[in-house]
């Protein structure tokens, strides 16, 4: 069994970038500047975008996090967008999700210009990910096959189980894994919340993928002998004797899944890291495009 160690391959990842970094400076351009935006005391995202804007810097990529009020009105959100849009030296823009109850996500995320979509959540990129044309792909399916292409994961020909169909992970995930692209090229079934025999249907998967946000919940009893499974859950769980008073659990039972399985990603150290390597590596293609490379 592979342990899909996403240290080892975003690492990698941020290796090559960092160096295409050094040959943009080397010829005196200006580096690529991703700005985000943080609206509220929100813990996880807090976490989120602190190690999105870290792994900017790691890398040599310039980075702007805008801190917005709990209680900013989506007017003003809009404006502040819109000043990002006409910003000649921003490249990429992120509004970290979830958003308080008085914005209208949907709203923020068609005001990003899709010029500048890095999360890849906009209508156009979205459309544009379904037609097959090149596009941002929402970065943690994007991480996940860049994972793939690091650890020569074959997926051509396989049955693929994708668990959850939200905009930003199941959904794309699936239609990814069912394109005629070299990560892709597999029979998907996309399960959700309304899915009846669930488990018969995982059983199928020869590549399963678990992206609903319920900790533990894919058991080794629904896993395939010989299956690649793919935890994509991020959860805090409580937990007294940690530091930090909770800890993070993907919807896999690691412990039970892992020896059925051919690789498996761990969490945390999985599809989390490969996010930002995915994130990082459409905020250059913005860059590029915009300076026509
Ligand atoms: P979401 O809540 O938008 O969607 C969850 C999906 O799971 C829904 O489509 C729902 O139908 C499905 N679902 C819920 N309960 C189910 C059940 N019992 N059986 C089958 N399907 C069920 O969540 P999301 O934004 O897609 O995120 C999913 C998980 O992935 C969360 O834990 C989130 O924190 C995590 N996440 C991780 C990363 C990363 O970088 N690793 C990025 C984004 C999200």
């Amino acid at each position: 069994m592979l342990i899909l160690d996403g240290k080892i391959a975003s690492a990698a990842i941020k290796e090559l970038l960092k160096n295409e970094v050094d040959e943009i400076i080397k010829n005196g351009k200006r580096v690529p500047h991703l700005a985000a935006i943080l609206v509220g005391n929100n813990g996880a995202s807090e976490t989120y975008v602190a190690s999105k804007v870290k792994n900017c810097a790691e890398i040599g990529f310039e980075s702007t996090l805008l801190r917005l009020d709990e209680n900013i009105s989506e007017e003003v959100l809009l404006q502040k967008i819109e000043d990002l849009n006409n910003n000649a030296f921003v490249d990429g823009i992120l509004v970290q999700l979830p958003l308080p109850k008085q914005i209208n996500e949907q709203k923020i995320i068609e005001a990003i210009h899709p010029s500048k979509d890095v999360d890849g959540f906009h209508p156009i990129s979205a459309g544009k990910l379904v037609q097959g044309l090149p596009t941002f792909i929402p970065a943690t399916p994007y991480g996940i096959l860049l994972m793939f292409e690091y650890f020569n994961i074959e997926t051509k020909g396989k049955h693929a189980v994708v668990i959850g169909r939200s905009n930003i992970v199941g959904r794309p995930m699936s239609i990814l894994l069912s394109s005629n692209t070299k990560h892709g090229n597999c029979t998907v079934t996309i399960c959700h919340s309304q899915t009846k025999n669930l488990k018969e249907i995982c059983l199928q998967a020869d590549i399963l993928v678990a992206a609903l946000g319920r900790p533990g919940f894919v058991k080794a009893d629904m896993v395939k002998e010989g299956a690649v499974v793919i935890d994509v859950g991020i959860t805090r769980v409580e937990d007294a004797t940690s530091k930090k008073g909770f800890r993070i659990k993907g919807d896999v039972s690691f412990d039970e899944v892992a020896p059925k399985t051919s690789a498996i990603t761990p969490v945390p150290g999985g599809v989390g890291l490969m996010t930002i390597a995915g994130l990082l590596k459409n905020t250059l293609h913005a860059y590029k495009m915009k300076n026509n490379f």
